[in-house]
């Protein structure tokens, strides 16, 4: 049987993790094991049936089950560490089952943290099922990077509801979401005081596909428009305004998660090119014997190293409720995607001829990466929020010291 466990059990066994979730770590890792058919046939099949069949397939055997704290009042919501643990293990195993677990998290996350009582109960149990699939709706083609740019508009109603038109770019699940957590226009405030987050059934009248579109690595992903989309005042995710302050929110905990996918992917990428440089003869020797690729391989091992413990502290420190959390999740995922990315450029490098071949591991992991340095922040937009929260008390005692 084809292993796809990912972790290093020497990062597991660091004081970041619990007992619970060495636990996950091998259930997960033996979940995914045992599933390498169903990844052969879901890479076979259309992106719009294998994202329905992943996320039904989680939803069945409980993987989801953390999207409806009350119904699983064990699970840990908030527990960073759990869904960076999932999203490692899934993206070693299979991107397209990663894809299905992170956005209906990414969608339910909004919900679980800002939800009323009716809101959570008519949505957090099918989403945790896998029966309601979510999708999260910010950009836009004018507001990517800027999120204080959108422009999709919310206009209230006599009735006290709201009225949508604008347009959404770059959704992920946008053909097969049974509800979008929109971010629209409501005018409360300039820029990002005027935002505010809804909850808008697929089916509601005026809401469409306008473009489906193919990435490199095939998946649900779409430009959404809506036409005089009427919502009533209950579709209000938390408060009018606080818009903004949702999708900070929600991109601040799922970059780390980012980075965990990014280290699952570099890993299957070192581990393919370990067991090739293993096995190759070149010049009468094995490659693994020829000290360039000890070089690559020696350096492919300390980025792992050092994406791991990025992510474990990021996401502890999210769980412990540090204040100053999200800079670790923002160094994380530059860290973790930018690093991926030269893991599996290098693996395909060791590969030669075989890593570009069309459906290889290595040839899927390069179209996979690829994205994961521009979604949810891009590495130059990363850069430039760690450079502003650099601790300039180092920068007035390094002075005192000229
Ligand atoms: C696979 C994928 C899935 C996605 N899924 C979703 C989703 O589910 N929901 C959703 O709402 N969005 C989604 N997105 C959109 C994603 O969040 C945006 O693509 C991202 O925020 C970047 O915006 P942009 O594409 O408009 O690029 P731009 O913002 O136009 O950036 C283009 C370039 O300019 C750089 N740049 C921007 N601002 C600055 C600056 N101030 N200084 C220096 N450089 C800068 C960027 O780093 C980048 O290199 C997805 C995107 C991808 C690729």
């Amino acid at each position: 049987m084809e292993l796809t466990t990912s972790f290093d059990p020497e990062i597991l066994g660091l004081p970041f993790y619990d007992d619970r979730h060495r636990r996950l770590a091998d259930a997960i890792g033996t979940w995914c094991d045992g599933r390498t058919a169903l990844w052969d046939e879901v890479r076979a099949e259309e992106p719009d049936k294998a994202g329905l069949r992943l996320v039904r397939q989680l939803g069945e055997d409980g993987w989801l089950a953390f999207l409806d704290p009350d119904s699983e009042p064990d699970a840990r919501p908030g527990d960073y560490r759990t869904i960076c643990l999932m999203r490692e293990a899934l993206a070693y195993a299979e991107d397209l089952a990663d894809f299905a677990f992170s956005i209906q998290a990414l969608a339910a996350t909004p919900l679980i943290r800002f939800g009323n009582d009716e809101q959570k109960r008519h949505y957090l149990p099918h989403m945790a099922q896998g029966s309601l699939v979510g999708a999260f709706a910010v950009s836009e083609e004018q507001a990517g990077s800027d999120v204080t740019a959108v422009g999709l508009a919310a206009a209230r109603t006599d009735d006290g509801g709201y009225v949508l038109n604008g347009h959404k770019a770059w959704i992920a699940n946008g053909t097969l979401a049974d509800v979008y957590v929109v971010i629209a226009r409501t005018g409360e405030g300039p820029g990002p005081l005027g935002l505010t987050a809804f909850l808008v059934p697929a089916d509601t009248p005026g809401v469409r596909v306008r473009d489906r579109l193919t990435p490199v690595a095939p998946r649900s992903f779409a430009h959404l428009a809506f036409e005089e989309c009427r919502v009533p005042r209950e579709a209000v995710l938390g408060k009018p305004g606080k818009g903004f302050v949702i999708a900070m929110d929600l991109l601040e905990r799922f970059r780390m998660t980012v980075g965990a996918a990014a280290l699952g992917f570099a890993r299957r990428a070192a581990d393919t090119a370990l067991a090739r440089a293993r096995t190759r003869q070149v010049g009468g020797a094995s490659l693994i014997d020829q000290q360039l690729a000890k070089v690559s391989l020696a350096d492919m091992d300390v980025q792992l190293n050092a994406a791991a413990l990025l992510v474990a502290r990021a996401a502890w420190e999210a769980d412990r409720g540090s204040p100053g959390f999200a800079r670790h999740s923002n160094i994380a995922k530059l860290h973790a995607t930018e690093e991926a990315q030269r893991i599996v450029d290098t693996a395909v490098q060791l590969l030669g001829a075989s890593g570009v071949v069309k459906d290889s591991v290595t040839e899927r992991l390069y179209r996979q990466i690829r994205s994961l340095r521009i979604y949810e922040g891009t590495s130059e937009v990363m850069r430039l929020t760690i450079a502003g929260t650099l601790d300039m008390r180092r920068a007035d005692r390094a002075a005192r010291a000229l």
